[in-house]
């Protein structure tokens, strides 16, 4: 099992600090993929970097929700295929500064199913996009 980062990630990275074994990785190419990944092979399922993420964007992979219903207001990032609409974005979001290639802010009440997010997680570290220019 592995905590898995969804969507609701705008890759404000102060996960990355707390996680004991640092397996938390930024999606490469960086410049261009939207969120951080958890390799789980190495994550012990501490629970640390939930309580830091500002945007609530990291669930224990079990608990992944595949009816979240989007408040108002929240942002989604995602890669522009995958987020058609989507747009660059560079300013506060919830007191934080971001800086996104591709994203969008909801209206509320929209049903996201966040389950979609866990196989690209387990791609990254396997055969997935990004896995080639993994250092
Ligand atoms: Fe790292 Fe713990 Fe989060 Fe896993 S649950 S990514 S080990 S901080």
């Amino acid at each position: 099992m592995t905590h898995i980062v969804t969507r609701l990630c705008l890759r404000d990275t102060a996960c990355v600090d707390v996680c004991p074994v640092e397996c938390m990785v930024l999606g490469k190419p960086e410049e261009e993929w939207p969120w951080l990944y958890i390799d789980p092979d190495t994550c012990i399922d501490c629970g640390a970097c939930v309580p830091e993420c500002p945007y609530e964007a990291i669930f224990p992979e079990e608990e992944v929700p595949f009816d979240y219903e989007a408040p108002a207001g929240v942002w989604i990032a995602n890669t522009k295929e995958l987020l058609p609409d989507g747009a660059a974005f560079e300013g506060d979001v919830d007191g934080h500064d971001v800086k996104l290639l591709n994203a969008k802010q909801l209206s509320g009440g929209e049903i996201l199913d966040l389950t979609e997010d866990i196989p690209p997680n387990y791609d990254f570290f396997s055969e997935g996009p990004g896995y080639d220019a993994l250092d």
